[in-house]
């Protein structure tokens, strides 16, 4: 039984998680990375001139509310800095679009241009080459001289690593190169899959099918709806699917009612829901993205609200209690869902399965009932409502990739850093701003973790606010 509150969120010592061997687990630790002089800041007459990386925030799943949501967090980001003030930028992707689509928007919406998708990849799902064009691109003079910091939320975490993954591969010609990306932070974010996508609507044996009439083919027909309309409709509705041709200008009511029967975006596997089954993440494990690179720096927030239920076996739950804060149930129902999830159920086998020798002819059995529940560690159902542990962690498992969890020493280039908070939700510590404890102390380690990548800087960057 806790014996914490929300507002304490991390306190809990009773039943905790305590993740992988070398995880020390407590969030409010006090870090001990050097909190290098604040940010460099030169006085010109009586402004203060800010040398500080920006810091680009990528949100995740329908996410499209940016500041207006987002609150006062600039305060306790820059509490430590003398008198300047970091610039940050509210990236435009689409809240619906897929990590490849969502990460091109993502390039296009700094650098300016018209979003390409790519030739081989919008012939391949059957979506227009190009997208809307960002005639002033939020940050055009983005380079090695000029890199970003960049932080993602849930989805917005793997659609950070799908754009370094992309520049990478040349996708945006040859200019672009992974080092722009001087630091990639995330929060709650499903880089490795997560079950609640099956749970609310993907077919375990079938995605990227989905289940008529589930929450998920629900939605689905919203964003169908939503895109026929968008024309008519305020920005905030703004689902970017104007490359899929699904507004009143593009297709007929007959074909809207066909889609809103049977959803070519919702079932093809260039979708956000898709992207977050199993199957996607293990392919894109299998093409090494997300592999760390050697001058980026990595820090990953992995949330959790559930515990173990029992003893004897790794399965998860959240207590009921938690049900009297309003904005945490559902959270807490979904949590529940999540922490006794059926994996043996889920086709092709997922990698993390297969990892521990479970082959799909074992899975047939009902593993579910048997040993299955103590084989899988607990950190594939621990939880904070939408997510599983050990999905926020970082791309790859921890023996395929380079990894430090618990307390932070000191930031390096090319290591995932991995902190874990409990008693904390998925929507805990942002979007919405309520001024909780947690979100201070996050915002405050974050600016703390910035300053501290700056202050070994190699280049000797000086970039300046606009
Ligand atoms: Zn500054
Ligand atoms: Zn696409
Ligand atoms: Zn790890």
């Amino acid at each position: 039984m806790r014996n914490t509150s929300l507002s304490s969120c991390g306190q809990s010592v009773s039943n905790k998680y305590h993740g992988p061997v070398n995880n020390v687990g407590r969030h409010f630790a006090s870090s001990s990375y050097p909190l290098q002089p604040m940010c460099d800041s030169k006085e010109s007459g009586s402004s203060v001139q800010c040398q500080c990386i920006p810091l680009v925030i990528v949100e995740g799943f329908l996410g499209r509310t940016g500041s207006r949501i987002w609150g006062d967090f600039e305060r306790h980001l820059n509490q430590e800095c003398y008198q300047c003030k970091r610039r940050v930028i509210f990236a435009p992707v689409g809240p619906v679009s897929s990590l490849h689509d969502r990460a091109c928007e993502l390039y296009y919406s700094l650098v300016g241009g018209t979003v390409d998708y790519g030739e081989e990849h919008s012939i391949a799902h059957g979506h227009s080459r190009h997208g809307r064009t960002h005639s002033q691109g939020l940050y055009p003079q983005w380079s090695l001289e000029n890199p970003l910091h960049l932080l993602g939320h849930s989805m917005g975490g793997p659609t950070i690593v799908k754009l370094q993954y992309l520049m990478k591969q040349g996708h945006f010609g040859s200019r672009a190169h992974p080092d722009w990306i001087r630091s990639i932070n995330t929060i709650s974010s499903p880089f490795r899959g997560t079950q609640i996508v099956y749970t609310l609507g993907e077919r375990v044996d079938a995605a990227p099918r989905v289940r008529p009439l589930s929450p998920g083919s629900l939605l689905s027909k919203a964003v169908h709806a939503i895109s026929y309309l968008s024309p008519i409709l305020p920005t905030l509705l703004d689902l970017h699917t104007e490359s899929r041709r699904m507004s009143y200008h593009d297709i007929s009511i007959l074909c809207l009612l066909k889609q809103l029967w049977k959803s070519d975006w919702a079932e093809s596997q260039d979708a956000a829901p898709f992207d977050v089954t199993f199957e996607s993440a293990d392919k894109r494990e299998a093409n090494l993205e997300g592999q760390p690179y050697p001058r980026t720096f990595y820090r990953s927030c992995a949330t959790y609200l559930t515990e173990k239920c029992e003893e004897d076996r790794n399965l998860h739950t959240v207590h009921f209690k938690l049900l009297s804060f309003p904005l945490i149930s559902p959270l807490s129902l979904l949590a529940r869902a999540v922490g006794s999830f059926d994996f043996s159920t889920i086709r092709p086998v997922p990698s993390f399965l297969e990892e521990r020798g479970l082959s799909p002819i074992d899975t047939e059995q009902d593993l579910f009932a048997t040993d299955f529940q103590k084989t899988l560690p607990e950190e594939y159902w621990a939880n904070d409502g939408v997510v599983p542990l050990f999905s926020q962690w970082h791309p790859a498992s921890c023996s395929s990739t380079r990894c430090q969890h618990g307390e932070t020493k000191s930031p390096a280039p090319g290591i995932w850093y991995v902190e874990q908070w409990d008693n904390t939700s998925h929507s805990s510590l942002v979007p919405l701003w309520v001024a909780s404890d947690c979100q201070k102390q996050y915002w405050l380690k974050l600016g703390r973790w910035l300053r501290a990548i700056e202050s070994q800087n190699e280049y000797n960057i000086v970039t300046s606010t606009s």
